[in-house]
C-alpha cells in the first residue's frame, strides 16, 4: 500500500510536490525525497487528494521524524506566510527551518539540559498600576486576544512580563518572548531566570546551527519553558504555547530585510490566532499600526504611566545650526556641551540617524529648502545635472547660485559630513577614545555585549551610535545625548521616518540621565521652527503619534492603506527600467495605485542598478491580486528579461 503526500521541499524555490510513501505518515514530519538527481529534506503537508496523473510518482526515500516538527496550527502559520508574502513553500522552509533540520541527518531526541531551581518569590512588589495591568492580562490568557502595553521607559514592563510568564509556566504551557536584539538583553535574561526559577532558552543569530537545532528539538516536545528570541524565533515549534510577548513592538528589526521580508510582530498575532492564545505587545513608543488597532477596538490598550523608580526625564533642546561654523556636522554648541560633560567625567552619547536618508540642499544661513512647486516637498539633490529632482512627480530643476530667501551662496547638503564624524570627534577630543556602535563595529559573536559593557561600566565616555543603541536599554551614566542630524529625517522620502524619529528621541530621552541628575538631549537642526521639531520639543509621544496618524489617514498610507514595493536589480539601467515598464502594462486595477519605475534610494549598489515600483491600495485583496499578477507575468518569456533579479516587500518598513 502507498499513499500520495504533498511535500514542501527544501533547497528549491518550488511549490509543494507530490511523492508516494508508506501509509499513515503524519503531517509535519520530515522526510527525504529525490529532486532531480539530488536528495532533499521535505516536510509532509498532508495527503494529496487529487486524482492520480499520468506520471509515475517518485518515492519518499526515508522518514526522519517520528513526531511532527510543527503542529497543524503552526503549519497553518507557515502556509499563511507563504501566501501573504507571495513566497513558495521551499523559500518559507529556507527562512523558517534551521539549517540543522534542513540536513538529512536523523535527529536525536534530547533531554532538557537545564537545571530548574525553585522560583524566587517576587523580589519587587508590583505597584498598583502594574498589578492592575497584570490582572487585565491574566483575564485574557487561554484565548486569542491582543493587548498593547504602553509603558514609559522604566515603568516596569519586564516585571509584568515575568509575572504573566510565571503564570503560563505554572499552567504547564510554553511562553515566547520576542526581543529586537538579543545582545541587548543579558540583564533581562538574568532577571527572568531568577524570577522564574528556570533559565529561559535563548534563540538568536549568534547560535551555531547545531545549537539552534537543539533548541528546536527541545521546544517541539511541548515542555513548559520560556523561549526568548529575536525575529526568527517566531517560527520555533511551540506546540503548547500559552502567550507571546513582543517587547519593543515598534522596533524595525522585527521586519526581515532580505529573502522573505516577514514582520515578526504580524506573524506573532497570526500565530496567536491560530494557536488560540494571547499576545502582549509592549513598548514605550508603540507603532502607529498598533495604535490604530487600539482605536479600531482590535487591541486592548493598557498603560503604565509612572517610572518605577521615579527618575527625572531629561530635557530636550534644539540647537539652531544656521549660520554656525560647523566642524564636520557638529555645531559649536554641541561641541561645548560635550566638552563640559567630559570635564565632569560624564558619558556622552551621540546618535546618528541615517535611515531613509535622502540628500537635500538647504541654505546654511537661513535654513531655506528648495522645494518642488508642484508637491511642496524638498527636491532630492543629485550629483549629475540637473541637480534637483522631485521624487514624487519627477520634475527636475537646476540648483540656484543664491538662496531665493536670503541671497546667501552658502549651501548645505543635509547629512553631509556625517561620514567624517568619528574623525572630527577624535580631532576635537584627542584624549577621549570614541566608542562606535553600529552594524559594522558590533559584528561578531559577543562583540555587542562587550561594547555595551564598556558603556555600562563607565569606561567609554564618548559613544557614537546608530538606532541599534536605542533599543530597550538603560545607560545610567549618560547625562548628555546629542542627535546629530534631525533634518535628514525631516526630509526623508520614507513616510515612516518621522514616526521613527519620534520613537528614537523618546526612547533615548527615557534612557539618559538616570541617577539623581536630570540629563539633557540636544537636537541639531537647520529648521528649529519646523512644526515637527517643535512637536518633539513640546509634545508627548502619544500626541505626536495621533497627529502622524491623522496625516497617514489623509494620505491613505499605512496603517490606513496598504503598500508594497517590487524592486528590479540588474547591471544595465535601461534593462532594469524596461523590465519594470513591461510589468506595468501587465496590470491595471482601479483600486491599486502603481507608481514607478523610480530609482531606489541607493540607486546603484555593487554595480547593480535598482529601480522600484511602488504599490498602494486601500484594499488589501486588490493589492495582493495585483502582486500575484505581476509575479505571474514574470514567468512569461515575453515579459521576463534575463539577468534581472526581482525582490518584493509586502508592508515595507523601509524604502530600499
Ligand atoms: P521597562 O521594561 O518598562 O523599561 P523595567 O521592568 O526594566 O522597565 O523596570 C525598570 C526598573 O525599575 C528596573 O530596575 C526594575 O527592577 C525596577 N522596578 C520595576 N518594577 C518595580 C517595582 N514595582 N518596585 C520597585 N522597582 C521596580
Ligand atoms: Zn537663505
Ligand atoms: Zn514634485
Amino acid at each position: 500500500m502507498s499513499t500520495r503526500y504533498r511535500i514542501a521541499v527544501t533547497g528549491t524555490p518550488l511549490p509543494p510536490l507530490t511523492y508516494q510513501g508508506e501509509d499513515n505518515l503524519a503531517t509535519g514530519i520530515r522526510v527525504i525525497v529525490p529532486v532531480g538527481h539530488r536528495q532533499q529534506v521535505g516536510l509532509i503537508l498532508g495527503i494529496d487528494e487529487h486524482p492520480l496523473g499520468k506520471f509515475t510518482l517518485r518515492d519518499i526515500l526515508a522518514v526522519l521524524d517520528t513526531t511532527p516538527i510543527w503542529t497543524t496550527a503552526e503549519l497553518a502559520l507557515l502556509d499563511w506566510c507563504s501566501r501573504y508574502y507571495h513566497a513558495n513553500w521551499g523559500r518559507v522552509l529556507e527562512t523558517a527551518l534551521p539549517t540543522a533540520l534542513r540536513q538529512a541527518k536523523i535527529a536525536k531526541t534530547i533531554k532538557r539540559p537545564l537545571i530548574a531551581h525553585p522560583a524566587q518569590p517576587n523580589l519587587v512588589t508590583l505597584n498598583t498600576e502594574q498589578q492592575q495591568v497584570l490582572h487585565s492580562l491574566q483575564q485574557q490568557l487561554d484565548r486569542f486576544h491582543v493587548s498593547l502595553l504602553e509603558g514609559v521607559t522604566g515603568s516596569g514592563k519586564t516585571e509584568v512580563y515575568a509575572s504573566i510568564i510565571s503564570d503560563v509556566l505554572t499552567k504547564g504551557q510554553q511562553a515566547l518572548l520576542l526581543v529586537p536584539e538579543i545582545g541587548l538583553t543579558p540583564q533581562m535574561l538574568a532577571r527572568l531566570e531568577q524570577r522564574l526559577g528556570t533559565a529561559p532558552i535563548a534563540l538568536h543569530s549568534g547560535l551555531t546551527d547545531a545549537a539552534r537545532g537543539k533548541v528546536w528539538q527541545l521546544t517541539r516536545t511541548g515542555v513548559p519553558l520560556l523561549l526568548i528570541g529575536t525575529r526568527s524565533a517566531i517560527f520555533a515549534p511551540l506546540p503548547n504555547l500559552g502567550v507571546i510577548i513582543v517587547d519593543e513592538e515598534h522596533d524595525a528589526s522585527y521586519k526581515q530585510q532580505d529573502s522573505i521580508r516577514y514582520h515578526a510582530r504580524d506573524l506573532a498575532i497570526m500565530r496567536a490566532k491560530l494557536q488560540n492564545c494571547s499576545v502582549i505587545l509592549g513598548s514605550a513608543t508603540p507603532s502607529l499600526e498598533s495604535l490604530a488597532n487600539v482605536t479600531q477596538g482590535k487591541y486592548q490598550q493598557l498603560k503604565l504611566t509612572q517610572r518605577a523608580n521615579r527618575q527625572p526625564i531629561p530635557q530636550l533642546f534644539a540647537i539652531d545650526m544656521r549660520a554656525q561654523t560647523l566642524e564636520g556636522s557638529l555645531s559649536p554648541q554641541l561641541l561645548t556641551a560635550i566638552q563640559n560633560a567630559l570635564d565632569h567625567d560624564e558619558q556622552v552619547l551621540l546618535f546618528l540617524n541615517r535611515r531613509g536618508y535622502a540628500p537635500v540642499l538647504l541654505c546654511h544661513d537661513c535654513g531655506h529648502t528648495l522645494d518642488c512647486p508642484a508637491c511642496d516637498v524638498p527636491y532630492t539633490f543629485h550629483r549629475t545635472k540637473p541637480n534637483l529632482r522631485c521624487h514624487h512627480c519627477g520634475r527636475v530643476a537646476h540648483s540656484p547660485r543664491e538662496c531665493p530667501q536670503c541671497g546667501s551662496q552658502n549651501w548645505h547638503l543635509v547629512g553631509q559630513g556625517t561620514q567624517r564624524l568619528e574623525e572630527v570627534l577624535m580631532g576635537h577630543f584627542p584624549n577621549t577614545p570614541v566608542l562606535r556602535i553600529d552594524r559594522d563595529s558590533a559584528q561578531g559573536k559577543n562583540k555587542l555585549p562587550e561594547l555595551l559593557a564598556q558603556i555600562r561600566n563607565g569606561s567609554a565616555k564618548l559613544i557614537l551610535g546608530t538606532q541599534m543603541l536605542a533599543k530597550g536599554h538603560d545607560f545610567a551614566g549618560i547625562q548628555l545625548v546629542g542627535i546629530i542630524d534631525v533634518d535628514s529625517a525631516l526630509f526623508a522620502r520614507d513616510f515612516r521616518t518621522l514616526e521613527r524619529l519620534a520613537q528614537l528621541v523618546t526612547q533615548v530621552s527615557g534612557r539618559a540621565g538616570r541617577g539623581n541628575k536630570a540629563g539633557k538631549v540636544l537636537l541639531q537642526t537647520h529648521q528649529p521652527h519646523h512644526p515637527f521639531v517643535q512637536a518633539l520639543l513640546t509634545q508627548s509621544y502619544d500626541q505626536i503619534a495621533q497627529d502622524l496618524l491623522a496625516e497617514r489617514a489623509q494620505t491613505h498610507l499605512p496603517p490606513f492603506g496598504h503598500s508594497a514595493w517590487l524592486m528590479a536589480e540588474g547591471r544595465k539601467l535601461e534593462a532594469v527600467q524596461q523590465q519594470l515598464n513591461r510589468l506595468l502594462v501587465q496590470v491595471s486595477n482601479p483600486l491599486v495605485q502603481l507608481s514607478g519605475p523610480m530609482p531606489a534610494l541607493m540607486h546603484r549598489r555593487q554595480n547593480y542598478y535598482r529601480e522600484l515600483l511602488w504599490l498602494q491600495s486601500d484594499n488589501r485583496t486588490a493589492l495582493h491580486a495585483t502582486i500575484s499578477q505581476l509575479l505571474d507575468a514574470l514567468n512569461q518569456p515575453s515579459v521576463a528579461i534575463s539577468g534581472i533579479r526581482i525582490f518584493l516587500d509586502i508592508d515595507p518598513q523601509d524604502m530600499p
